[in-house]
């Protein structure tokens, strides 16, 4: 279901609401390589399948797959998080309470739910630079960055990043100095990282607001740094 498109996943929703058999055809098409959507990837077509069987069984209510699905895809993304390390960086207040317990820092803001047990936020400096990784499955701070990018999920990210982080993060375009002493935290699912990046040279005179829109997802994974505002003539 996480490969789907918001619009493909209304409109699956749509075929199980006017197909109440609808999972059987699907249940056919569940093997790899035989498949009437050769455009969905087999997962999704499973996940369908299994969802719409639950829901035929009373088990669980579509209804509310979809509103928590659309929750993660329209309502919490890393927009969410962007607030949490612009108000960081010019509150030492909140960010020593973020420090020591993140999600009770996150929830003064409003910020909250389901998939983090434990928020442990972790700050880059001059000398250590942090990266998150799931290397068993792909566990990431939903209430704050809403759902992971696929590459974060892939086996090659999960596998790699640990063994050799430096080297991965330059093929990602963040080259480091090699001084800077890389942490790379595996998150578990009840304890989830969030990078606090650095507060780039020359914004002191922005607002919170103006640093949230400068603050992007992949800095809070740790696998980017936040670029300096171009000045503006
Ligand atoms: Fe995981």
């Amino acid at each position: 279901m996480s490969a789907s498109t918001p619009s493909n996943h209304d409109h699956d929703h749509d075929e199980h609401h006017h197909d109440g058999h609808s999972h059987h055809r699907h249940a056919d098409s569940e093997r790899p390589g035989h498949s009437h959507a050769p455009s969905k990837p087999w997962q999704a077509t499973r996940a369908e399948a299994v969802e719409a069987l639950l829901h035929e069984l009373g088990v669980i209510d579509s209804a509310r797959v979809d509103d928590i699905v659309q929750h993660y895809e329209e309502r919490v993304g890393p927009k969410t998080g962007a607030r949490v390390i612009a108000r960081a960086w010019t509150d030492a207040d909140f960010k020593a309470r973020l420090m020591s317990d993140g999600l009770a820092a996150c929830a003064e803001l409003g910020i909250g739910g389901p998939e983090t047990e434990l928020l442990h936020v972790v700050e880059n400096t001059d000398a250590v630079h942090n990266v998150i990784v799931c290397t068993l499955c792909s566990c990431y701070p939903w209430p704050v960055l809403g759902l992971p990018p696929a590459w974060y999920k892939s086996s090659a990210y999960r596998s790699r990043v640990v063994r050799e982080p430096r080297k991965v993060l330059a093929e990602m375009g963040l080259e480091l100095d090699p001084e800077v002493e890389v942490r790379v935290w595996d998150s578990i699912s009840e304890i989830r990282y969030l990078v606090l990046p650095q507060r780039p040279a020359g914004t002191d005179d922005l607002t919170e607001e103006e640093l949230m829109e400068l603050v992007d997802r992949n800095a809070m994974i740790g696998v980017a740094k936040i670029d300096a505002p171009e000045i503006q003539s």
